[in-house]
């Protein structure tokens, strides 16, 4: 009884941290502690346009201006004088037969039920809605969410996301996880959050019962740094994984952040030692605002080179870029093949010739 006693007292203690660390977030340039503030001055015009919060677990972990998590999460001038991208690169607007809804591909949809994230990326494809009132989700736009997914029944797979789903508290997540698993044409579920990486103090013990009643859901998270990889991320992913939920990730690549082999492999192992199998690397979207993350293709086929082979196949995800306009995602695989004639010819990855008489 004592020990039920503790228990009890030990999570409804963890549940206070992570809404108390939400609430210590800061929203602008300004609030940026000692030597980093000076940094922050003139940003506040960014900020207007595309919302700030770093809640304070992910800005412990800046250790200078401009280091890897800086970049994701502080506001930069850049981001106003874009002139290259688009607000919606992926037409996910008129993708949408509902609000906030986006099917895109035949047999799957992307369902976002929450517009708050705990850290927005100054990246984010949705950086034109996420965080903003130009983001509507409510009780009703989520009831024509599960209407349309009911009424469709070549969905099987429904990813849900936002804003991150893993914000909205307890009891709401449990109601749309049943909805959902109401639907049964719905075969698989998947929660597409960053939380383990940048809060992952919200991955509690009662979360984690919550999501194991809706099996199969996989969850795929977002890291991009090996950074991010703390001893707190580790936990939550432990959580998740124990409670039989397939973990994936989706790392985005990023100048200045991760597009570097080194950085991308040390990232990839990580991640597999805390259950996480890389799922995507993706290219970055042109997405306004963003443009000053942008790298070339030919250095994410580079550090793709550098991983297959070189490492074990798990630690080499599928390199893919989603097709401006909304054509969907498309593979982008380095070329081993040579010459396609009746005897194929490769260079392996270590770039030695082999050779294959082709079947019929
Ligand atoms: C990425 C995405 C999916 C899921 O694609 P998978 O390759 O199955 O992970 C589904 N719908 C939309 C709109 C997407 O952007
Ligand atoms: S967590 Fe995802 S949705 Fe939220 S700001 Fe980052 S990339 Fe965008």
């Amino acid at each position: 009884m004592t020990y039920l006693l503790t228990g009890k007292r030990a999570e409804r203690k963890s549940m206070a941290q992570w809404q108390h660390l939400l609430k210590k977030s800061i929203t602008s340039p300004g609030q940026l502690a000692g030597g980093f503030a000076a940094q922050g001055a003139g940003l506040d015009g960014v900020v207007q346009r595309y919302p700030m919060l770093i809640n304070p677990y992910y800005l412990g972990l800046i250790k200078e201006v401009n280091d890897p998590i800086w970049r994701q999460a502080v506001p930069d001038a850049r981001e106003l004088v874009d002139t290259v991208c688009f607000e919606d690169p992926l037409a996910e607007e008129s993708l949408s037969p509902v609000p906030n809804l986006i099917h895109k591909y035949p047999d799957r949809v992307l369902f976002l039920v929450n517009s708050q994230c705990a850290m927005y990326c100054r990246f984010c494809t949705r950086k034109r809605k996420v965080g903003t009132e130009r983001m509507v989700i409510t009780a009703e736009s989520i009831l024509a969410g599960l209407d349309y997914i009911r009424r469709t029944p070549a969905i099987r797979d429904v990813l849900v996301s936002g804003g991150d789903p893993l914000l909205l508290p307890d009891e709401r997540l449990d109601q749309i996880l049943s909805g959902l698993r109401a639907i049964p044409t719905v075969e698989i579920i998947r929660i597409g959050t960053r939380v383990p990486c940048v809060l992952p103090m919200r991955v509690t013990r009662s979360l984690v019962s919550i999501l194991k009643r809706y099996h199969p859901l996989y969850i795929n998270t977002h890291f991009n740094h090996p950074t991010e990889l703390t001893p707190e991320a580790a936990k939550a992913c432990g959580r998740l994984a124990d409670a039989g939920i397939p973990l994936g990730c989706q790392t985005v690549l990023l100048r200045g952040v991760n597009d570097d082999p080194q950085v991308m492999r040390r990232l990839m192992h990580g991640l597999l030692r805390i259950r996480v199998k890389p799922y995507y690397i993706f290219q970055a979207d042109m997405t306004l605002g963003t443009n000053h993350f942008r790298t070339s293709i030919s250095t994410g086929l580079t550090i793709m080179r550098s991983l297959i082979g070189h490492t074990s196949g798990l630690a080499a995800p599928t390199y893919a870029i989603d097709a401006p306009g909304g054509g969907g995602k498309i593979p982008l695989v380095p070329e081993y093949i040579i010459d396609r004639g009746p005897t194929v010819k490769f260079k392996n990855y270590c770039g030695a010739l082999c050779s294959y008489e082709d079947g019929a």
